[in-house]
């Protein structure tokens, strides 16, 4: 069975202390209620807390993300954070082409596969964000385009290696505007980019691939989206923020 997640993006969010607060209050709800078996809950927060929370952290139902990385493992890359140095504070799993990352540092294909090979070097688990702009799904071109993402940087991965990384379709329409896509719009793009994956490593290995959904889930909406056969979970950007919401989320998946 696929491993099922609920990935917290806290963005640029949250003081030190604010943090710790809600990363607390997020461990022990989990702790305390989440008892589907096969969930992970990831918490993506921003650089200068991981090595105090990695310690804050005291089951393996909550692993750390950490939100970007530079794909060289030392140098001269003034303001960077490399995947070696992520991995020698506790983090586990790192979220890259997120769209923001694209849009406001114009990240390409090309330099996201370079983080997505840096990741699976050191053995962590890359969360590879792709997902269409409304422009382009009014111009009915989303499915390639999203396809495309997929192929430009996740393509020169063997099938052993590809099955270690986690995707998140997160149509940029819907990410932070209150905008979810239909239950139905998910679980369509989701079959797509699993075909697509099935067409170049087969069936088996695509069938072992978690993909999210990412784009305003919610306490409220998050057990339609799950319910659906190729959705495996949620990456969550707002409703990360706040305990109850998240914990409820996590919760949302069919028994
Ligand atoms: C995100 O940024 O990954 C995201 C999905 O944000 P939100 O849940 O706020 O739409």
């Amino acid at each position: 069975m696929r491993k099922k997640y609920a990935a917290g993006n806290w963005k640029m969010n949250k003081t030190f202390e604010e943090g710790q607060i809600l990363l607390s209050e997020v461990v022990n709800m989990v702790k305390d209620e989440l008892t589907h078996p096969n969930v992970q809950v990831v918490l993506g927060v921003p650089f200068p807390y991981l090595s105090t929370f990695s310690k804050l952290i005291d089951t393996p139902k909550v692993a750390l993300g950490a939100q970007n990385c530079h794909p060289k493992a030392s140098g001269a890359y003034t303001g960077e954070v490399s995947v070696p140095m992520l991995k020698s504070v506790g983090v586990q799993y790192v979220i890259i082409g997120h769209s923001e990352r694209r849009e406001y540092f114009g990240e390409s294909d090309a330099f996201i596969a370079e983080k997505t090979d840096a990741i699976l070097a050191e053995g962590l688990t890359p969360i590879f964000c792709c997902g269409e702009t409304l422009a382009q799904r009014e111009a009915g071109i989303h499915f390639d385009f999203v396809k495309g993402q997929i192929t430009n940087s996740l393509f020169h991965l063997d099938a052993g290696t590809l099955k270690k990384v986690v995707i998140a379709y997160e149509p940029i329409w819907a990410i932070g505007t209150g905008v979810t896509a239909t239950s139905a719009q998910a679980q369509e793009m989701h079959k797509v980019l699993r075909d697509h994956l099935a067409g170049q490593y087969g069936s088996e290995t695509a069938e072992e691939i978690s993909i999210l959904y990412g784009g305003s889930v919610s306490a409220a909406n998050a057990q339609e989206l799950f319910s659906q056969p190729d959705v495996d979970g949620g990456l969550v950007g707002g409703a990360s923020l706040k305990s109850r919401d998240f914990t409820e989320i996590s919760k949302s998946f069919p028994a």
